[in-house]
C-alpha cells in the first residue's frame, strides 16, 4: 500500500511536470491538501514532511482539527466548502483562507467577525463555470459586482477565483471551464482589482487546470485515498 509520503511525492511530481509542460515558472502552483473526512493524524503525517496548507469542507471538522493540531506551527487552514451565513464565526476565527464565497452576506459576516489581532482573511469568489443548477458559485456575470463590494470590506482580502468544473471526463469541456475562470480573472484585473490566485484543479484534473493557469490545486483523493462518508 502506498504511504501518504509516496502519494505526496507523486502528486508533487504531477504538479511539477504539468507546470513544466505548460512552460510556466517552477513553483508557481501550490498544493492544497484537502483533508476533509480524514483524521488529524493524517494531517500531522503530511505536516511532518513539509506540507502546510490544508483544506476542509465542514465547519465542525475545521474546529476539531484546528484544536487537535494547535502545536503544529505554520499550518495554513483553507475553508473550501459551502458556507452558510450562520456558520461564519468559527471560520472567521480559525481559517486563513476561504475559497467558497458566493454571496456578499457571507463576506460581510466574515469581515465583521474576523478578529482584529489576526491577519486579514484571504478569500476567493467561487464561480459556477459549468452553469449546472446544482452547483454553488456566482455566475460569471455577477462576479465583478461581488468582487468590487468585497474589496471594500475591512479585514478580508480578495485574492482570486475558485471553481469546481463539471464532473466529466471530456477534457475539452474541462479545459473550457477552467479557461472561463482564467478569462474572468483577467477581466477583473483589467478593471483594477488585484488578484493572484486561481484555485482550480483536483485529483483527476490538475494537469488540465495547470495548463489553463491554475495557481493552486486542491487535492484530496490522490493524497489521502478514497473518502468514506458516514
Ligand atoms: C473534496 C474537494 C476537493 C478534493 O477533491 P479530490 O477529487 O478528492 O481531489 C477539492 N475541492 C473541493 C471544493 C472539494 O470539496
Amino acid at each position: 500500500m502506498a504511504t501518504i509520503f509516496t502519494a505526496w511525492q507523486g502528486v508533487s511530481a504531477r504538479i511539477a511536470k504539468a507546470t513544466a509542460r505548460s512552460q510556466r515558472e517552477l513553483n508557481c502552483v501550490s498544493l492544497l491538501a484537502v483533508s476533509k473526512t480524514f483524521p488529524a493524524s493524517a494531517i500531522r503525517e503530511l505536516y511532518s514532511i513539509g506540507q502546510r496548507a490544508f483544506g476542509e469542507n465542514y465547519v465542525q471538522e475545521l474546529i476539531e482539527k484546528h484544536a487537535a493540531l494547535k502545536d503544529c506551527n505554520g499550518l495554513i487552514w483553507h475553508f473550501i466548502g459551502p458556507l452558510q451565513s450562520n456558520k461564519t464565526r468559527s471560520v472567521a476565527e480559525l481559517a486563513d483562507w476561504v475559497h467558497s464565497i458566493d454571496r456578499l452576506k457571507v463576506a460581510e459576516r466574515l469581515s465583521a467577525q474576523r478578529p482584529e489581532h489576526l491577519a486579514d482573511l484571504n478569500v476567493c469568489i467561487q464561480v459556477n463555470v459549468s452553469g449546472e443548477a446544482s452547483k454553488s458559485g456566482v455566475t460569471p456575470d455577477e462576479c465583478l459586482v461581488l468582487a468590487t463590494k468585497i474589496c471594500q470590506l475591512p479585514r478580508i482580502q480578495l485574492r482570486g477565483l475558485m471553481c469546481i468544473p463539471e464532473a466529466t471526463h471530456d477534457l475539452t469541456q474541462l479545459a473550457q471551464q477552467f479557461k472561463l475562470l482564467r478569462d474572468l480573472q483577467n477581466q477583473l484585473i483589467a478593471e483594477g482589482i488585484s488578484l493572484d490566485t486561481l484555485s482550480m484543479g483536483m485529483s483527476s484534473d490538475l494537469e488540465i487546470a495547470i495548463s489553463e493557469g491554475s495557481t493552486l490545486v486542491r487535492v484530496g483523493t490522490a493524497l489521502f485515498g478514497a473518502r468514506t462518508y458516514l
